[in-house]
């Protein structure tokens, strides 16, 4: 399954399930995203890797170029997903929730299209969530 499968398996999980409510988010530029889910688990997401990971329209349309078109963004400092600047694109100005099912970040280059939904970051958890993405 691929990313954007992934974001589209998320978006049909139950809300309401106890492994997707947070119950405390905490935010840092240097541990990244912790969040403690209601199920007692706890989910850590290293910032570069929700950049990665972007849910927006434009990043799921940047993820699905064929591998070809996709090379130079591959390889080292990306200039189209991530602009010149990585410490930039990997760093947050801002985040915010949205409403009570997402959280919303303003990276650091000024993308802030990415709303990172509660269903999806738990699926996407390296430790909890499905292991087989995002490796
Ligand atoms: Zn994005």
């Amino acid at each position: 399954m691929n990313e954007n499968e992934l974001i589209d398996l998320a978006l049909n999980q139950p809300l309401a399930a106890d492994e997707f409510k947070p119950v405390d988010l905490h935010i840092d530029r240097r541990a990244g995203l912790t969040i403690e889910w209601k199920d007692g688990k706890t989910s850590r997401f290293d910032l570069g890797y929700l950049r990665k990971m972007c849910p927006c329209a434009q990043c799921r349309v940047e993820r699905e170029k064929p591998m070809a078109a996709k090379k130079p963004a591959a390889v080292g400092t990306s200039l189209t997903v991530l602009p010149s600047n990585i410490d930039k694109a990997t760093t947050f100005d801002d985040a915010k929730l949205v409403g009570n099912y997402a959280i919303s970040i303003v990276w650091g280059d000024g993308h802030k299209t990415g709303i990172y939904d509660f269903r999806y970051l738990r699926l996407i958890c390296p430790t909890h969530g499905d292991s087989t993405i995002g490796k």
